[in-house]
């Protein structure tokens, strides 16, 4: 038995499911979920000391790759002065300037401590801005598990919609429409109908809960000019794609500006980090500016800043997502290289630092119907081979992958390499 196997064993008999986050379980791919004890770089170790090319980067977050040596040292001397005051901090301020120098579209920012606070508040501000209750997201996108976002379309656009999980109230649930995600059309005829009652839209400008899906021409313009037209504040949830797919997100990959932009991930360096921030005269709503409330014990904590703070400085280096893009692009044009040769069908998207990749004979995947057409027994079968050889992706074929700085030439061919051989046996 290997230790991960004892470490899961003993691990479910006082967590739930073995597990902190359930997608960790290795439910949609089967079989046991590798217990780590380093990493470093491009690199996770697990406890049986097997070594891996990690594609996951802790969700996002490792875009310097793991315990990149100049955060490690910041946030050591940062604890070295206490971990938590719960009062103000120079380095909150500093942070905050240095976001709202980097996206235009920030005027103010408040740190949360996870991309679920920050998506919870930012909606809870729309809809005291508006005073409207009434939200709108998308099938497939992914924003955290708050009660209003915990919820799936139902039967028709404008029916109510349905609670997602247990324990999320129905009322609460009829409040959010979920929508076809990347349909333009579909968002202007609900908005011909009903735009005046609707408090916000939130969107992933590029979805990476739905494996990496990119925004089709023209999509995010449509949510642009619909808020424009209604009053309704446009949300762009860049907890995944924000300072990944380059250093101004998805909104200036893209040149849409939101009025208001949720971070997580990259923003924490690999602490608990989240933020919401956008135009003043909304922010300006927040306590204890305005009346709409919003706390945190550990909000802008300061050894959270420090890890934050370094990696904005380092992403910010002249070349970072040109590098970065780089070594996505060749990851991807090697997997499909290999499944070519191999005679897989098989099709890869990328947005800068952000990659997927589906087992279809579809090409061009936008939709989140496409992606369910995928073959996800292929993929568990490629999962798998490629975990043997050494190479660590997302556990679920409905979420995007990540490259850092730090792979390598040849651990990009390595993983290339890999899937070549793992190609041959599907
Ligand atoms: N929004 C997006 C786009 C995410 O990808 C996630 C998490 O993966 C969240 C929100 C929630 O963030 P957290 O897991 O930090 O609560």
């Amino acid at each position: 038995m290997s230790k991960s196997q004892m470490l899961f064993e003993a691990a479910q008999k006082h967590i739930p499911g073995g597990v902190n986050s359930p997608v960790r379980a290795f439910k949609s791919v089967g079989g046991t979920p590798v217990f780590f004890k380093a990493a470093k770089g491009a690199y996770l170790t697990d406890e049986d000391d097997k070594q891996y090319i990690d594609y996951v980067g802790s969700w996002g977050p490792a875009i310097l790759g793991h315990a990149h040596p100049e955060v490690i040292k910041t946030v050591q001397e940062k604890a070295e002065n206490g971990l938590s005051f719960g009062a103000p901090t120079a380095i909150e301020t500093t942070m905050a300037d240095l976001i709202c120098d980097l996206i235009p579209s920030i005027d103010m920012v408040r740190m949360v401590s996870s991309g679920t606070e920050a998506t919870m508040t930012a909606i809870r501000l729309a809809r005291g801005y508006t005073g409207r209750d009434k939200i709108v997201k998308f099938e497939g996108c992914y924003h955290g598990h708050s009660d209003s976002l915990l919820v799936k379309a139902g039967s028709g656009a404008l029916t109510l919609g349905v609670p997602s999980s247990p324990g999320v109230p129905e009322g609460l649930a009829s409040e959010t429409i979920t929508l076809t995600h990347n349909d333009s059309e579909e968002v202007r005829k609900v908005f011909a109908e009903i735009g005046d009652q609707i408090a916000c839209i939130i969107v992933e400008p590029v979805a990476g809960n739905m494996n990496c899906i990119p925004p089709e021409q023209g999509f995010l313009e449509t949510l642009r000019e619909v808020c424009d037209q209604t009053g309704a504040v446009l949300i762009f949830d860049e907890v995944m794609c924000g300072f990944r797919v380059g250093l101004q997100g998805a909104q200036g990959y893209y040149n849409v500006q939101p009025d208001l932009t949720t971070y997580g991930k990259v923003i924490g360096g690999g602490m608990p980090v989240g933020a919401f921030g956008g135009k003043k005269e909304i922010m300006s709503h927040i306590a204890p500016l305005g009346p709409v409330y919003q706390a945190g014990t550990l909000s802008g904590n300061p050894i959270a800043m420090a890890a934050g703070l370094k990696t904005l400085e380092l992403i910010s280096a002249d070349g970072f997502f040109e590098a970065l893009t780089a070594k996505t692009t060749k990851l991807v044009q090697g997997l499909q290289q290999v499944a070519d040769e191999a005679g897989v069908a098989f099709t890869t998207n990328q947005v800068g630092g952000m990659f997927g990749f589906f087992f279809t004979d579809q090409k061009d995947i936008s939709r989140f119907a496409q992606v369910c057409q995928g073959d996800m027994e292929r993929f568990k079968k490629f999962y798998h081979g490629m975990l043997d050889e050494g190479i660590y992706l997302a556990p679920s074929a409905f979420e995007a992958g990540f490259v850092s700085i730090m792979h390598t030439d040849e651990d990009i061919q390595a993983t290339i390499d890999a899937a070549a051989k793992v190609m041959k046996t599907l």
